[in-house]
């Protein structure tokens, strides 16, 4: 049995001081969550979000990393910097990333390759843009995203990181996959995993995300193959991401 996951995106929202004010009041709302609950905060909330979840269910993520361990990289951060703070998980090809800073999927590969070695949980990022999905490319695409972002782990290290399927249509824009399309493509994400790694995909954990909200949480993570959710807009308000992290309630 895979454990659910939901991971908040706050991408580049709340400073220090509203950081703090909602992991404070997530807190007792989480404190019963039946799965792993995760926030992925901008860097400079890591301090403030690290002392107010201390010895609490739930875990600090960043939402990027270089993949070298040091060096004349300006702007970037590195696996024990995010360490020193206390994430555990970093997002990785975020399709934001991809569309306004460059990010391809060789950097994507390099990356998850350096937070795998460094001790980090990795989400990588997949999913198709509308006309992708509209030509048909959706499965090929997402198949050939996840490979290359893999390119390299073994199967044991693959059984421990996490996808998220993020439908680049259905990214903050209001629009969601339908239960089947992402339950769909979630599984053909898996088939491309285990056409690698073989039965490692059975325990490898595989997110929706796009416009993941309280109202249709339920009926997406009931659906087989989806073992989470990473959250953008929702994860901004406590009690919103409080009321999908209890998605089965
Ligand atoms: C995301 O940024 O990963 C995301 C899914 O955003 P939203 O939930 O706002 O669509």
């Amino acid at each position: 049995m895979r454990k659910p996951i939901i991971a908040g995106n706050w991408k580049m929202n709340k400073t220090p001081a509203e950081a703090r004010a909602l992991v404070e009041a997530l807190v007792p709302l989480a404190a019963d969550a039946q799965c792993d609950v995760v926030v992925c905060t901008p860097a400079v909330d890591f301090a403030a979000v690290s002392e107010v979840i201390r010895g609490t269910n739930i875990k600090l993520g960043a939402q990027n990393m270089h993949w070298k361990e040091s060096g004349a990289y300006t702007g970037e951060l590195s696996a024990d910097m995010l360490k020193a703070y206390g994430v555990e998980y970093v997002i990785l090809g975020h399709s934001e990333r991809r569309q306004y800073f460059g990010e391809t999927d060789t950097t994507v590969n390099l990356r998850v390759l350096a937070a795998v070695k460094a001790g980090l949980t990795p989400i990588i990022c997949v999913g198709e843009k509308k006309e992708e999905r509209e030509a048909g490319y959706t499965d090929a695409l997402v198949s050939y995203q996840t490979k290359i972002a893999l390119s390299g782990l073994t199967a044991d290290e693959v059984r421990h990181v996490v996808i998220a399927y993020e439908p680049v249509w259905a990214i903050g824009t209001g629009l969601t996959a339908t239960d089947e399309q992402a339950n769909e493509t979630i599984g053909v994400i898996r088939e491309a995993v285990r056409s690698v790694y073989g039965d490692a995909a059975d325990d490898v954990r595989i997110q929706y995300g796009g416009s993941m909200n309280p109202k249709n949480c339920k009926g997406l993570m009931a659906q087989p193959e989806i073992d989470g959710g990473l959250i953008g807009g929702a994860s901004l308000k406590a009690e919103d991401f409080s009321k999908v992290v209890h998605f089965d309630a």
